[in-house]
């Protein structure tokens, strides 16, 4: 029986961070954006892990801030031509998969994932075909190629309940790409998963020891965790949820201070929604230790106010856009459109991914 690679010691380069601007350049550029975003009849949407002025801005320009889903959606559904995805990779390529009529561009294309990264089409691939009974589920964070060989897509929002649809009818799975998600969901729902080992370099960085330290010098804050945590993590969690189901917590919750354990770009959206409370970031490094994202993905912080710029004045090259093979996006939408029509079997809202 072949095994699923061990990604555990991978360590992926991280890109360069982009340079600073003054605040002059900010305004400059913000304008420039604004002024092309009309002239190329163009709509910016943002994840909740992009910098908070880029959210700011994708709100200001009547663009949107959400989760990949969501994104890709709210692209459908906007009448603008272009679509500028302030994201990572794959969500740009749902949006094309899902708007193949419209030019998806992205401020650099270079800006990945390491559970993208992390789970090549070619070897997942073979893993799949060596357990040719097995029903493969995987993550939205994955390449257009992964979800063409998949059976169904899932977010993180509704991976528990397809999963636990799929096991009461009786089939094996196949999980990937991200082992924290997938164990979450094997112990909520008891299913048996065959796991890919990718993980997440934000999530997977969280520290069980020093976040229960913390939690114990904030005794009043709850803890706010997303499931590409490690299970130590996940443990003291007050609540566990994908971003969408986050933010609606830190609002719902009666707790005036929240301790969260997920991409510190959320705090934009969390703060805005609930000014009066306050939100501290979960400890990544431990005492003494260090950490490498430090609970911002360097791949979201690719999407500068400069890089969305060119992005648009440069949209006629190559550079910048979005293109999914179209036999492969075929492909790929039977595994979302399986998602999207249990979901709205179940009368659920599918929001949420990392
Ligand atoms: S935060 Fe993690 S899951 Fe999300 S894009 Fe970055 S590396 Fe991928």
């Amino acid at each position: 029986m072949l095994e699923a690679p061990v990604v555990d010691d991978l360590h992926y380069p991280f890109p360069p961070k982009p340079l600073p601007l003054t605040d002059a350049q900010k305004a400059e550029t913000k304008a420039r954006i604004k002024r092309l975003l009309q002239e190329k009849d163009a709509v910016l949407v943002a994840h909740y892990y992009t910098d908070p002025e880029i959210q700011a801005l994708a709100e200001e320009t009547g663009g949107c801030v959400a989760d990949s889903l969501e994104m890709a959606r709210f692209g459908n559904d906007h009448p603008a031509k272009t679509l500028v995805v302030a994201g990572v990779r794959f969500m740009g390529e749902t949006a094309k998969t899902l708007t193949p009529e419209k030019t998806v561009l992205m401020p650099n294309l270079d800006a990945t994932c390491s559970l993208d990264l992390g789970c090549p089409a070619d070897q997942f691939a073979e893993f799949c075909d060596a357990h040719p009974d097995h029903t493969v589920v995987v993550y939205a964070n994955t390449s257009a190629a992964v979800k063409a060989r998949a059976d169904w897509v899932v977010t993180s929002s509704i991976a528990l309940e397809i999963v636990e649809h799929l096991d009461s009818e009786g089939h094996q799975i196949i999980w990937g790409p991200d082992r924290h998600l997938g164990g979450y969901i094997a112990k909520q729902t008891g299913a048996e998963m065959l796991m890919w080992q990718g993980a997440c370099v934000v999530h997977d960085e969280f520290k069980a020891k020093a976040l229960f330290e913390l939690k114990a010098a904030n005794p009043n804050a709850a803890v706010l965790v997303h499931p590409e945590s490690p299970e130590s993590v996940v443990a003291i969690a007050d609540a566990v949820g994908s971003t969408s189901q986050l933010i609606k917590a830190s609002q719902e919750m009666d707790n005036d201070t929240f301790i969260v354990a997920t991409d510190k770009g959320i705090f934009y959206k969390m703060e805005q929604l609930s000014p009066e409370k306050t939100f501290i970031e979960a400890p990544t490094g431990g005492n003494g230790a260090t950490c490498r994202s430090c609970a911002h993905c360097p791949w979201m912080a690719m999407n500068g106010l400069d890089a969305i710029a060119k992005s648009l004045e440069n949209s006629d090259k190559s550079e910048h856009e979005v293109h999914v093979d179209p036999a492969l996006a075929e492909k790929a939408m039977i595994p979302l459109n399986r998602m999207l029509d249990f979901a709205a079997t179940l009368k659920a809202v599918v929001k949420g991914n990392a």
